[in-house]
């Protein structure tokens, strides 16, 4: 399992632990290029864009997934760039902070 993909695995075991709904997005026909790679809602409903990048900081964040992010904002949801399970931790602490 390459690098991404494990704390892509990471995270979406964390999440559906702690009762998030998440949908785990594919890339390819059918997805619109930007789409996070996880989309969550946490239990007040708030919901959070992730794009996950591999850890060793060589990940870009494309064009259309920055256009997809702030949209995602100016609408009133979150959206993160996520390298490392740490900082995802940082995210969900911040995300609960709000509440
Ligand atoms: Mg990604």
């Amino acid at each position: 399992m390459k690098p991404e993909q494990r704390l892509q695995s990471q995270i979406t075991t964390f999440l559906r632990q702690n009762d998030y709904f998440i949908i785990k997005t594919q890339s390819g026909p059918g997805t619109d290029i930007g789409t996070p790679d996880i989309i969550t809602i946490d239990k007040h409903g708030k919901f959070l864009g992730l794009e996950i990048k591999r850890p060793d900081g060589q990940g870009t964040v494309s064009a259309e997934q920055k256009a997809v992010g702030a949209q995602i904002k100016r609408n009133g949801g979150l959206w993160y760039v996520i390298d490392s399970f740490t900082r995802f931790l940082e995210v969900i602490d911040d995300v609960e902070k709000l509440f």
